[in-house]
């Protein structure tokens, strides 16, 4: 087993319902949710955050699965969030995009 907590979710080693996949990446619920619908899209791949994904596709790809994701859930409005190192509020080093909905949000983010 990896020592990267989503890579294990990932490779499907440890128990967590999987809310879509594909070759390219995963996608499961948030643990701890900060809004009625809280999912976090990640990629197969182990990259620690945004500054090492170079990928152009991928990154594309991430986005397109968050809207199919969105559109699933039948969310119309919905705040999609990266955070990038640990002052931004990163606390998983394994890159993951968040799809937040179902609530009313307020801006800027804390
Ligand atoms: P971030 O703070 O941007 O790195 O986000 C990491 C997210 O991963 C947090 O919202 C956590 O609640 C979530 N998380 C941590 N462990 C798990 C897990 N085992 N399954 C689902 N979500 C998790």
């Amino acid at each position: 087993m990896s020592d990267c907590l989503f890579c294990n979710i990932a490779a499907g080693e440890l128990p967590t319902e999987l809310v879509y996949e594909d070759d390219r990446c995963v996608a499961f619920d948030d643990i701890a949710p900060q809004a009625p619908v809280h999912t976090l899209v990640i990629p197969r791949q182990h990259l620690v955050d945004l500054k090492s994904a170079d990928d152009p596709a991928l990154l594309g790809h991430l986005l397109d699965v968050a809207r199919q994701i969105a559109a699933g859930r039948g969310l119309t409005d919905f705040r999609t969030v990266i955070n990038t190192g640990a002052e931004a509020g990163q606390s998983v080093f394994h890159l993951h995009l968040h799809i937040l909905g179902g609530r009313a949000m307020s801006w800027p983010p804390g």
